[in-house]
């Protein structure tokens, strides 16, 4: 297969931004200010949208509400809501290309890592999503004449609210539990990530979810998100974002309804390397490389704080650092980048000023943390380009160790023993992700018991065999939020549990 010509598609694309409701596109509320979105791989205006009205938001409400009320999909048997989001899953599949290259445009991830990372990983997730819900069903008990039996049912209207670093993925993560349960949707995307989430309404419909269960309302976050999250229409609230704004949800949920909420916010997540560890440090540093800068950074479970045992650091470190220094920030829509552009200037200037503060505050930045301009077909200058960066002498206090960058920043401390390594890894107000290297199986039950993260990975050797991991909701602690929207508790977060007692003739 030829390698698609990503440029010439992108130019070819007539971009507009218009929100889905009741089965189709419509224009937002006339009047709202304009929001500019900007290339992150070249800093030219994309496209702009509506900042959305408490208008839009309501209208979105009552179509989802009446597509509930009325049945046409809450009334369908599971099987065939599963058959249908089993068909959105292949039409994902098969408008990957136009689909990816939607994300890379509006995140400036590289395309390859969007088509053969992203792309597979949504549509397997939206299956294995659907048919865990076979797995829900509880049996009737009786005694004869009298029996109970447990219904699920669906809630209502969920709102789902994500943040621009994975914008498909998030979406159809949030729809897969909420849809197939019975539910309607209101989706509202990231301002700055807005092109994937009308078409994948439409290629829902196109799968046969009726008009109204879906809807997309595009707008900023204290206008679209913050009346979704007051409405008293809707029953849950499915959050992804940052930790500032997951608080705001929370205090919005008390002040309307009492919805529901899933939070999924915020990490600073450790990577904790011991001497026993596994013996390929090429391996180790490859990973720890992946984990922290994956998609620019902004990954909320990248492993931002890296914990080396003092024994290991010397022949460690400087294989990181190389390993840091091959990833080259280019053209995200070149096929051969593994490292693209930072999402806008506002959010690069906010991980410079981090660096910079890394550096008042007594740190040692090794390598990176400047702005570059890539080379490419086109002019790319204006573009939002970051080498990466990696800190040592990092005191735990420093504003780099604690806070959220959501950009390729890493920073690196030693330690001396287990209980060391725990004390850090734990100072932090959050408790999404934790990774560790060690061989020790005793150890790596103790961290799993200690480690305050939701998601544990332990790095055991360093030739791992094929084959992916099972869809396991995780909860994430701490500031980084609360609930999950996978595994089977995310079915049950997007339902409600009641019982029915029967009392029949002997
Ligand atoms: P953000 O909080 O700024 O915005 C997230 C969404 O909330 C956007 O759609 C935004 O418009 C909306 N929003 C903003 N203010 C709002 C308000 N007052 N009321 C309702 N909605 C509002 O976050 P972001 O910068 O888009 O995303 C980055 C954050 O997301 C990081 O903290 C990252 O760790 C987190 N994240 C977490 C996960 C996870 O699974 N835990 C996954 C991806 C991203």
């Amino acid at each position: 297969m030829n390698t698609p010509d990503w440029l010439t598609r992108a130019r070819a694309l007539t971009l507009t931004i218009q929100n889905f409701i009741e089965g189709g596109y419509t224009d937002s509320s006339t009047g709202a200010a304009l929001l500019d979105k900007h290339s992150p791989r070249d800093g030219r205006l994309l496209y702009q949208l509506g900042s959305g009205s408490t208008d839009d938001v309501n209208h979105a409400v009552a179509t989802a509400q009446a597509a509930f009320d009325d049945g046409c999909w809450q009334g369908l048997p599971l099987s065939h809501r599963q058959a249908v989001l089993h068909k959105l899953a292949d039409l994902l599949d098969s408008h990957r290309e136009e689909l990816a290259l939607y994300e890379s445009l509006d995140v400036g991830k590289p395309i390859s890592q969007a088509l053969n990372g992203d792309m597979p990983g949504i549509s397997s997730r939206l299956r294995k999503s659907v048919d865990l819900a076979d797995k829900l069903f509880e049996p009737a008990r009786g005694d004869g004449s009298n029996f109970s039996i447990q219904l699920r049912k669906p809630l209502g209207v969920v709102g789902a609210i994500v943040g621009w670093n994975y914008p498909l993925s998030l979406a159809v993560t949030k729809l897969a539990p909420a849809l197939v349960m019975g539910n309607s949707v209101v989706l509202k995307p990231s301002e700055f990530s807005s092109l994937s989430a009308g078409r994948l309404a439409e290629l829902a419909t196109e799968a046969g979810v009726p008009p109204g269960v879906l809807n997309v309302v595009h707008g900023a976050g204290n206008t679209v998100g913050a009346a979704l999250a007051q409405h008293t229409d809707v029953r849950l609230l499915s959050f992804t974002g940052s930790s500032a704004t997951g608080k705001r949800i929370m205090m919005a949920a008390g002040q309307s309804n009492m919805k529901r909420v899933i939070l999924e916010c915020g990490g600073k997540s450790p990577y904790l390397v011991f001497d026993d560890c596994p013996e390929n440090l090429d391996f180790l540093a490859a990973d720890i490389v992946q984990t922290a800068f994956a998609n620019q950074g902004a990954l909320c479970s990248s492993s931002t704080r890296l914990l080396v045992q003092d024994t290991v650091m010397d022949a460690l470190l400087p294989k990181i650092i190389a390993a840091t220094e091959k990833l080259n920030p280019q053209d995200p829509l070149n096929p051969d980048t593994d490292f693209g552009a930072i999402i806008n200037e506002n959010h690069l200037n906010k991980i410079l000023g981090y660096i910079n503060s890394g550096q008042q505050e007594g740190a040692t930045l090794v390598t990176g943390g400047h702005r570059l301009t890539p080379s490419a077909s086109d002019d790319i200058s204006q573009g939002y380009y970051l080498k990466p960066a990696i800190f040592t002498d990092v005191d735990p206090e420093q504003k780099i160790a604690r806070e959220e960058i959501f950009g390729p920043v890493l920073s690196v401390f030693s330690f001396k023993d287990e209980a060391d390594a725990i004390r850090l890894a734990n100072n932090s107000c959050y408790g999404l992700a934790a990774y560790t290297a060690t061989t020790d199986l005793s150890r790596t039950y103790r961290l799993l018991q200690r480690l305050n993260a939701g998601s544990i990975v332990v790095i055991g050797t360093s030739s791992p065999g094929p084959g992916g991991f099972a869809n396991l909701g995780f909860e994430p602690h701490r500031e980084s939020g609360m609930g999950t929207e996978s595994g089977l508790a995310s079915l049950v977060a997007c339902s409600i549990n009641s019982v029915a007692h029967l009392m029949t003739q002997p």
